[in-house]
């Protein structure tokens, strides 16, 4: 990929309120068409907006920990288009003067760490959603649409473009939610609820990319761009300023229409509302009320857990699992916890891709886990069969336990074992005391298999090592 790639996000993550940004309509509930919907989130005429002052205050927490200066006063602005998820033919939004600007994001990515410049974070309101029948957006028969967003408080990130690859941009999103997530503003288990616009350049002009649902897609939509650029590059023609849609059926993105400037929008102060004043008491118990963020915790772990950076950061990218991980730290070895819980907890979690709150996981089932192999009942490779079970269905850890046969192998039954293997492996325990490692790994490898998978490979090779060297 080309040195001069740069990519700009401007994402929209959901603000976990209960109610609508400018009615009283519910966030949630009822799933019908337009069944959360009144004459102020309809847009009809005369029906006035009134602000959420629980949206303020998330959007004035996420400006905080993104370290963003916040303004004394600000206010709501109108930004005009015609579209028919917009029924008053404006979105509510924050334009001249936005709740944050100026901050930063630092994340890692393969162990390098990287800070991406934010520009901006508003507070806007979602628009309704519109539903193409029979097609994608440019080919369906119909379009059917539902106002049950439609004013959904949505906090709006804007980068400077810094981010150089489509996996730095998938990287600074994980990131962004589990600031949102920590900071008890947004529902980090629903991908869906993440949305980006991408400003994706290749040293040209640039190309906006809309609508881009989640982590995954993001990579996805950014690495078609990227392409399609280079080879038009390639074929000597020139990169178009334009909008284009991502179409996530097949992976590709295509043109909308020329780019719009911010002129085209019309904005005007948002007349139905007033200025905001930001007062530094305020501000001030705002900022109080921000917990210890990823970044911070993690810091935190290594030099007071003693885990590595690796294991912190592991844990560290999940609110509930960190959680779950200070708790049984104080009663149990904080080792064992933080290597079951960075470990196959952690890749349990992955590979269904769900989080820990999802998941059928809980504090008293991991201690119970943690328990069972301080007491040398379960080996740590026991513990991750159990966990890979009990995460998905709301099994008990002590009766997987006892369905799968397993418990630790140890005393004189495993010295019996590795006498066995002995016995039975003459060329490999010869090779070994020749000087072949390797021919030590096939030995344990066998006490293993003979154990069924219920020795502890450490204790099996102290143990091998000893006999052999008799
Ligand atoms: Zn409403
Ligand atoms: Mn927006």
């Amino acid at each position: 990929m080309s040195e001069e790639i740069k990519i700009g996000l401007e994402t929209h993550l959901q603000l976990l309120t209960d109610s609508k940004l400018f009615c009283g309509c519910p966030t949630t509930g009822e799933d019908n068409p337009n069944s959360r919907v009144c004459p102020t989130c309809l847009g009809m005429p005369g029906a006035r907006p009134r602000l959420n002052k629980r949206a303020v205050e998330m959007g004035i927490k996420v400006a905080l920990a993104l370290g963003c200066e916040t303004p004394e006063e600000m206010n709501f602005s109108r930004k005009t288009y015609f579209y028919p998820d917009m029924p008053k033919n404006f979105q509510i939004t924050q334009f001249s003067v936005p709740v944050g600007k100026n901050g930063e994001v630092t994340m890692e990515l393969d162990g390098k760490e990287k800070t991406v410049r934010i520009k901006r974070v508003h507070i806007e309101e979602d628009p309704g959603k519109t539903k193409h029948v029979g097609g994608a957006v440019t080919s369906s028969d119909y379009v059917l649409v539902d106002y049950n967003r439609s004013g959904i408080p949505l906090c709006e990130i804007v980068t400077e473009p810094d981010l150089k690859s489509p996996e730095e941009a998938r990287a600074f999103l994980r990131k962004l939610a589990d600031i949102f997530e920590y900071l008890e503003v947004y529902d980090s288990s629903d991908e869906g609820t993440i949305r980006s616009d991408a400003n994706v350049s290749t040293g040209g002009e640039r190309a906006e990319v809309k609508n881009i649902t989640g982590f995954k897609d993001t990579e996805k939509a950014l690495r078609y761009e990227i392409r399609r650029q280079e080879n038009l590059k390639k074929r000597g023609r020139e990169v178009e300023r334009e909008t284009r849609a991502y179409d996530d059926s097949s992976g590709t993105t295509k043109s909308l229409r020329t780019k719009e400037e911010e002129a085209d929008y019309g904005y005007i102060f948002e007349p139905d509302l007033t200025k905001i004043e930001i007062r530094s008491d305020w501000k001030e118990r705002l900022g109080e009320e921000i917990p210890e963020l990823p970044h911070e915790k993690k810091k935190r772990y290594v030099k007071e857990h003693g885990l590595s950076k690796e294991m912190a950061a592991a844990i560290c990218s999940d609110f509930d699992l960190a959680k779950c991980f200070e708790a049984l730290a104080k009663e149990k070895d904080t080792k064992l916890v933080g290597n079951i819980l960075s470990g196959p907890v952690k890749k349990v979690l992955n590979y269904n891709e769900i989080r820990f709150k999802e998941s059928e996981l809980n504090r008293e089932k991991l201690r119970k886990v943690v328990e069972m192999v301080e007491s040398d009942e379960i080996t740590e490779r026991n513990a991750e069969m159990i966990i890979r079970d009990i995460a998905v269905e709301d099994k008990d850890p002590e009766k997987v336990k006892e369905e799968k046969g397993f418990g630790k192998v140890t005393g004189d039954k495993l010295e019996g074992t590795v006498e066995e293997v002995v016995k039975a492996n003459k060329e490999a325990v010869k090779d070994y005391k020749q000087g072949k490692d390797e021919a030590l790994n096939h030995l344990v490898g066998q006490i293993m298999k003979k154990s069924g998978g219920n020795a502890d490979p450490q204790d099996a090779r102290k143990l091998l090592m000893e006999r052999i060297e008799e």
